[in-house]
C-alpha cells in the first residue's frame, strides 16, 4: 500500500464522522490511517484459556469459563432489581448478575445448556460473581471465527464516555484492513527478514491487531519492536556519520612533546587497561578530520581526570587551547587543584574561572585567553559566557554531563571558527540500552575498570534508632585517623525544612563530638562560595574530622582519607544520587564504609533502593535497577526523553531486541551509507518517509 493511502486523514475512514475524527485526533493523536494502523494494543485478553470455578482467585480479573445456568431469580433491593443466575461447571458455583435488560435476558437464556461466559469477576461475601457477562452458547462458540487473543487498546475517559469503546476501535481497524486489502508495503529488506526469521510486515500488522494465535502475536510483536528500534538507530547512526562527514574538526595530527613527556616521566601511576583504551579512542578521534563528539562514561573513582588531562595535552601539542567545565564551584576548584598538581612539571599555564573570580583576575584571564598565553582554562559555566573568548580553543571537556543541558554543549561549539572537539564526561553510569537510544549520535567510551587495589565500600542500612551505635563507630574511625562525611538531603521543594534538618543534625553532631577533641566542617548551598571553600579546605587539609553537608558534595570531590559516608534520610535519595555519594569514599587505601540511615517507614521502592545499595557497588547494575524503578523519562529528564516515546518496544524490557536492531542498522549503513543498493530499497523508502512525515513515528526531534 503506498504512502499516500496511509496519509489519508482519518475522517475519510468509513465509520469515522467529524465528531469521532476530532476525538481520535485530540484524545489519542490519530490523524491519519497510518496513525491508526500504528495504534497498538497495550494488552490482550487471552481467550485461549478456560478457567474452572474452583481455581478462580481474587486476582483473576477477566476470566472465561464453560458451564451451565441452573436457575435464575430476581432479587428486589432498595436500589432496584437485579437478576441473578446460578452458574456451575461441576467444580463450583458462582453468580451471574444483571442490573439491566432483565426481560430480554430472562427470555433468551437457556437453562442447563453449556455456555461460554467471559467477564471481570468480583469477590463478595465468599462467592465469586460476574456482572453482565459476555455469553455465548458453547455450540456457537465452537463454530465462531475469532481471534483467540483479544486486543485491548489504550483509551481515555473522554473516548469511553463518547462511545468510542475498545470494540469501536476494533471495528475501525477492521475497516482499515478491509480498505487497504491488507497490503502494506514491506519496510525491511529481505535479508534481514530472512536472517532473523521475522514475520513479513503485512502479517505482523495483521496479527498485532487480530492475532490468530499466541505464537503469531509474539512474532508480530517482535517484528514491530525490532523495526521500531531499527529505524531509531538508523537515524541516530546516520546522524552521527553525517556529522563526521560534514563537521570538520581541527585534526590534531601529532602526539607531541607534552603528551610524551607526561606519559614517560610524570604519570603518577600506571594507567589501567580501560584508561589506555579510552585514551586511544580519543586520540583516534582527535587525529581524524572530523569533530569529536564523545561521551566518556566511567563510574566514580574510575580515573576520568587523567584521561581528560592527557586529551588536553594532545590539543596543546597541536598548538591549541583546552578547557574543562564542571557543574559546581567546588568541583571546578578541585579539578583545578588536581590538574595543576599533575602538570606542575610541565611548562604550561592553567587558570581557574568561576563566578567568584575577582574582576582583576578575570581581566587577566580574558587577556591571556585571547593572546594565547593561557593553555588550559578550568571553571564553571562562567566559561561559556560570551565575554570569554579563546584564541584557539581546540578541545572542550564537560564534566558531569547530566548537570548541563544540550544547549551548553552547543554553546561551546560557537567559541571558534571550527567547533572544538568535545568530550563529555559522566560519572552517572547509563544503562547501555538507554545510552544507545539517547546518545546514539555520540560516540561512547567506557572506563569499566577501577584502579587496582580499590576495596569495595562496605554498605549497611541502619535505622535511626541505632544512632548511638553509629556514633560509636564514627568515634572509633576518627580515633584511627579517618574522616567522616555526614550528608543530609536537599530537595528544592522543601528547602526550608531540609535546612532545618541539616542544622538540627549539625547541632546534635557538635554535641556528640565536642571541641576541642573534634573539629567539624559544614557546607551547604546557602553559604557564600568563599565560606564553602574555606570549610572544604579545612576538611581537605585534615583539620576537621567530620564534614556535615548537603548534596553539594555529591559529585567529584576527592578526599582519600575520608573513609565513612553517612547518609541521613537515605530513603529520600534516588539510587544514582546514593551511588554518587558513596563514591566520595573508598578513594584511599583504607577500608571504607557507607551507612544508610533511615526511619522505619519505608516505601517498597525505597526498600529496593536501599537493598540494591547494600548488595552491590557496581554502578551499571545500580543504573539498571534505577531504570526499572523510574523508567527512562525520569532518568534522562524530559528534554531527552522524546526519543524514548516508543510505540511498541520497551526500552527496559526489550534491551536485547535493541542490541540486535542497532547492530543491523550499523551493518546496513556500513555497507551502504546512502542506502543505494537495490536490496535496501524498502529501507530507503521507509527512511525517506520517516524523515518526510515527521509526525508519523515521531522518533527524533
Ligand atoms: P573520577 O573518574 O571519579 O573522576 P578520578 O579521576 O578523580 O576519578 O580518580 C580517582 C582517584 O583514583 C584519584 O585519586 C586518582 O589519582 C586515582 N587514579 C586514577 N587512575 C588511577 C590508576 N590508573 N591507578 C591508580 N590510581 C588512579
Ligand atoms: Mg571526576
Amino acid at each position: 500500500m503506498n504512502a499516500t493511502f496511509l496519509q489519508t486523514p482519518i475522517d475519510y475512514l468509513k465509520g469515522v464522522g467529524p465528531n469521532r475524527a476530532d476525538l481520535l485526533r485530540k484524545e489519542i493523536g490519530i490523524h491519519t490511517y497510518q496513525d491508526l494502523l500504528h495504534f497498538f494494543p497495550n494488552r490482550y485478553i487471552d481467550k485461549t484459556r478456560y478457567y474452572k470455578i474452583n481455581e478462580l482467585q481474587q486476582s483473576n480479573a477477566e476470566v472465561q469459563i464453560i458451564g451451565k445456568i441452573i436457575h435464575i431469580k430476581t432479587v428486589e433491593q432498595k436500589k432496584g432489581k437485579r437478576l441473578v443466575a446460578s452458574f456451575t461447571d461441576g467444580t463450583g458455583t458462582m453468580e451471574l448478575v444483571w442490573f439491566r435488560g432483565h426481560k430480554w435476558i430472562k427470555e433468551n437464556l437457556k437453562i442447563n445448556e453449556p455456555y461460554v461466559i467471559f467477564g471481570k469477576i468480583n469477590w463478595y461475601n465468599g462467592t465469586f460473581s460476574l456482572p453482565h457477562p459476555e455469553m455465548e452458547l458453547l455450540s456457537e462458540h465452537e463454530n465462531g471465527l475469532r481471534s483467540a487473543m483479544q486486543p485491548v487498546y489504550p483509551s481515555t475517559e473522554k473516548l469511553t464516555n463518547s462511545g468510542i469503546s475498545n470494540r469501536t476501535i476494533n471495528k475501525l481497524m477492521q475497516q482499515l484492513f478491509l480498505e487497504s486489502k491488507n497490503k502494506f508495503s514491506e519496510t525491511l529488506s529481505k535479508n534481514i527478514i530472512e536472517e532473523l526469521k521475522l514475520l513479513p510486515k503485512n502479517e505482523a500488522l495483521f496479527n498485532i491487531h487480530f492475532p490468530k494465535s499466541q505464537e503469531l502475536l509474539v512474532k508480530a510483536q517482535y517484528r514491530l519492536k525490532f523495526e521500531e528500534f531499527f529505524y531509531i538507530q538508523l537515524q541516530l547512526i546516520r546522524k552521527n556519520l553525517i556529522h563526521k562527514y560534514k563537521i570538520k574538526g581541527y585534526p590534531f595530527e601529532k602526539v607531541g612533546p607534552l603528551f610524551n613527556d607526561f606519559y614517560k616521566s610524570h604519570l603518577p601511576f600506571e594507567l589501567t587497561d580501560a584508561q589506555k583504551r579510552v585514551i586511544k579512542e580519543i586520540r583516534n578521534d582527535l587525529g581524524s578530520n572530523a569533530q569529536m563528539n564523545r561521551l566518556l562514561q566511567g563510574d566514580v573513582g574510575s580515573g576520568k581526570t587523567i584521561v581528560a588531562l592527557m586529551s588536553m595535552l594532545i590539543a596543546l601539542d597541536n598548538g591549541f587551547q583546552a578547557c574543562l567545565m564542571a557543574p559546581t564551584e567546588i568541583l571546578s576548584v578541585q579539578h583545578y587543584n588536581s590538574l595543576f598538581e599533575l602538570c606542575k612539571n610541565l611548562n604550561i599555564s592553567i587558570l581557574l574561572l568561576t563566578g567568584s573570580t575577582k574582576t582583576s583576575e578575570r581581566k587577566e584571564i580574558h587577556e591571556k585567553l585571547e593572546n594565547g598565553n593561557l593553555n588550559i582554562l578550568i571553571g564553571t559555566h562562567a566559561l561559556i559566557e560570551d565575554k570569554v573568548k579563546f584564541k584557539n580553543l581546540g578541545l572542550a571537556i564537560i564534566d558531569e554531563q547530566h548537570r548541563f543541558g544540550v544547549e551548553q554543549r552547543a554553546k561551546m561549539w560557537k567559541k571558534n571558527e571550527l567547533p572544538p572537539h568535545i568530550l563529555v564526561m559522566t560519572a552517572t553510569p547509563i544503562p547501555r540500552t538507554l545510552a544507545m537510544s539517547v546518545y546514539g549520535d555520540l560516540d561512547i567510551s567506557v572506563i569499566d575498570e577501577l584502579p587496582p587495589g580499590r576495596k569495595e565500600v562496605k554498605t549497611v542500612h541502619r535505622y535511626d534508632s541505632n544512632r548511638l551505635k553509629v556514633f560509636k563507630f564514627i568515634r572509633d574511625e576518627i580515633a584511627k585517623g579517618r574522616q567522616i562525611y555526614i550528608v543530609y538531603p536537599l530537595i528544592q521543594e522543601s528547602e526550608k525544612m531540609d535546612y532545618k534538618d541539616l542544622m538540627d543534625g549539625y547541632e546534635s553532631i557538635v554535641r556528640e563530638f565536642p571541641l576541642p577533641n573534634y573539629q567539624i566542617s559544614i557546607v551547604h548551598g546557602q553559604m557564600k562560595a568563599a565560606d564553602k571553600e574555606y570549610e572544604m579546605q579545612r576538611f581537605v587539609k585534615g583539620e576537621t574530622q567530620i564534614m556535615v553537608a548537603t548534596t553539594v558534595i555529591e559529585v567529584g570531590v576527592n578526599i582519600p582519607n575520608a573513609s565513612v559516608m553517612i547518609i541521613e534520610s537515605a530513603e529520600r535519595f534516588g539510587l544514582s544520587q546514593l551511588h554518587q555519594l558513596r563514591g566520595r569514599v573508598g578513594r584511599g587505601a583504607e577500608q571504607s564504609y557507607c551507612i544508610l540511615m533511615t526511619s522505619f517507614k519505608l516505601s517498597k521502592e525505597a526498600k529496593t533502593r536501599l537493598e540494591t545499595m547494600v548488595r552491590t557497588n557496581d554502578g551499571f547494575e545500580i543504573a539498571e535497577v534505577d531504570l526499572k524503578l523510574r523508567g527512562p523519562g525520569d532518568i534522562m529528564g524530559t528534554q531527552q526523553s522524546g526519543v524514548l516515546q516508543l510505540k511498541i518496544a520497551d526500552i527496559v524490557k526489550d534491551g536485547d531486541v535493541l542490541k540486535i536492531a542497532r547492530s543491523y542498522a550499523w551493518q546496513v549503513l556500513k555497507s551502504d551509507p546512502s542506502l543505494q543498493l537495490p536490496q535496501h530499497a524498502p529501507i530507503k523508502n521507509t527512511y525517506t518517509q520517516l524523515t518526510r512525515y515527521k509526525n508519523i513515528w515521531n522518533y527524533i526531534s
